[in-house]
């Protein structure tokens, strides 16, 4: 019997478990992870510092039964060390002691890791990075019972302010610092300092354009010096510095690694070695307007990702349509969405192109309840397409939905143009005859006057 056995148990390697099942019936297929946590969402863990989500144990995608019904192998607390691919085996480190694992195909999902910052104390429970649900778990456990008076959230970008605003809630005074001149360093700076502004408002200091340099233990609290700050003192020190991808294994196991540190796969997910598959943080992603690889470490890509490797590994046929980077966050009443380009980067990748900006109602302003939603619109001056958009409004406001239906458009390659023949829902209560969307693509048409449109 063929044997799959995939390395990693969260979003990628449980997609990619569920789909081998879905193609072959009769697969051995086997999961391992080296920590507890068989596919819980770390996406969550903010929620779980915050007090929202009431316990870690919540944030499971789905229950561990479900996955081993499927006669589905799992083995936690399986830390694979070394892949042999001459003789298709796993070196295995466990508390049983170290085991050798066949395979006959295999998918790596080791995900991402912290990036940390050089001078951090190590094994101090008042500074971590949060990212796995052992850390989510500390967090949480550090803030119920050490009632943390004030903590530095090292790092801007979208769990960076998750975690100010989840610390806010929990009563703690917050100083966040971001190295980039504007929080959200992949949103455009405009959108950036509405953010910004809405941290701001709710208490939180915010320090951008300043590289934490050293987190010390200084007594009974932790001593924080960036670029211009000199020894500001906290209880709690958050690390939010970004991720990297856990490619090390892969990289001894002569699996070709790209030039963003992460595995090289083809649109199928398969590595330049036959029968080994790769997915979610661990890789580099293909992005559909760039038409070339990035590195976009997502939820969301993960779980498309590993649902492809497992279909090929299996034995079927599936193949990965890019990614444009579509994200959004939540920050206190705030939700920010981008997809596509920002103008910097089209810029960067030689597209002629050009912003348009707009405030529109998210519904018809005579129905109570209406908010305005700040939308930026990029694209292609010469040809008319649509490269990329933003949208900072009211979390209610329907921002997700919104920056979902550019990110179709920009996947799909269509002119800004097009946006307006978009059939969309409307009622007063929920929209308009012409979408915010609409709104916002009207206007770069009507201002950029692309030729071909
Ligand atoms: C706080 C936070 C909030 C986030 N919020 C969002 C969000 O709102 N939206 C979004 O799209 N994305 C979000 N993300 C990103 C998203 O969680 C990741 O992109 C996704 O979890 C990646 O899944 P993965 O399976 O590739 O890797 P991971 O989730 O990192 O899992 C890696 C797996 O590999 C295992 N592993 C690693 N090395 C080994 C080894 N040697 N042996 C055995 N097992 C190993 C680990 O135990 C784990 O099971 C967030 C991430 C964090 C940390």
């Amino acid at each position: 019997m063929t044997r799959l056995v995939v390395i990693g148990g969260s979003d990628a390697g449980v997609e990619a478990a569920l789909a081998a099942r879905r193609v072959d019936a009769h697969l051995e297929i086997e999961i391992l992870l080296e920590d507890r946590y068989l596919n819980y969402s770390i996406c969550g863990l903010p929620y779980l510092v915050s007090g929202e989500v009431p316990g870690w144990q919540r944030l499971a995608h789905r229950s561990s039964d479900e996955i081993e019904s499927l006669g589905i192998q799992v083995r936690r607390e399986h830390r694979v060390t070394d892949v042999d691919l001459d003789s298709r085996a796993l070196e295995v480190d466990s508390p049983d002691g170290r085991a050798s694992i066949p395979f006959d195909r295999l998918v790596f999902a080791t995900g991402a890791g912290p990036s940390l910052p050089a001078a951090i104390p190590k094994d101090d429970p008042a500074t971590r990075p949060i990212h796995t649900i052992d850390d989510g778990i500390a967090m949480r456990r550090y803030v119920e019972s050490r009632r943390p008076h004030d903590a530095a959230v090292i790092g801007s970008g979208y769990i960076g302010v998750e975690m100010a605003d989840a610390l806010v809630r929990q009563g703690v005074d917050v100083t966040m610092f971001g190295r980039a001149p504007t929080v959200l360093p992949t949103f455009s700076a405009d959108s950036g300092a509405l953010v910004e502004a809405e941290l701001r408002e709710n208490g939180v200091a915010v320090m951008t354009g300043e590289a934490v340099g050293a987190v010390r233990r200084n007594g009974t609290r932790l001593s924080i010096t960036s670029s211009t700050v000199r020894n500001l003192d906290v209880d709690l020190a958050v690390i939010a510095t970004g991720v990297r991808p856990t490619a090390e294994l892969a990289r001894q196991a002569g699996l070709e690694i790209g030039s963003t540190g992460a595995v090289v796969v083809d649109r199928e997910m398969r590595t330049n070695v036959s029968g080994i598959f790769a997915a979610g943080d661990c890789v580099e992603t293909y992005h559909a307007i760039l038409e070339r690889p990035a590195y976009l470490p997502l939820g969301t890509t993960a779980h498309k990702q590993g649902r492809i490797a497992g279909t090929n590994a299996a034995g079927g046929a599936a193949r990965f349509a890019g990614s444009v980077g579509t994200q959004v966050v939540k920050v206190f009443d705030l939700a920010a969405g981008r997809t596509g380009l920002s103008e910097a980067e089209a810029l960067a990748a030689g597209f002629p192109a050009a912003t348009v900006r707009v405030v529109a109602p998210d519904h018809k302003p005579y129905y109570p309840g209406s908010r305005d939603l700040e939308i930026a619109i990029v694209g292609d001056i010469e040809t008319g397409r649509f490269l990329g958009a933003e949208i900072v409004g009211d979390w209610r406001a329907g921002v997700a939905k919104r920056i979902d239906l550019f990110a179709v458009a920009a996947q799909h390659g269509w002119a800004t143009r097009e946006l307006l023949d978009a059939d969309l829902s409307y009622t007063p209560p929920l929209g308009s005859p012409w979408d915010p969307v609409q709104v916002a693509a009207d206007a770069w048409v009507r201002s950029t006057r692309p030729v071909t449109v």
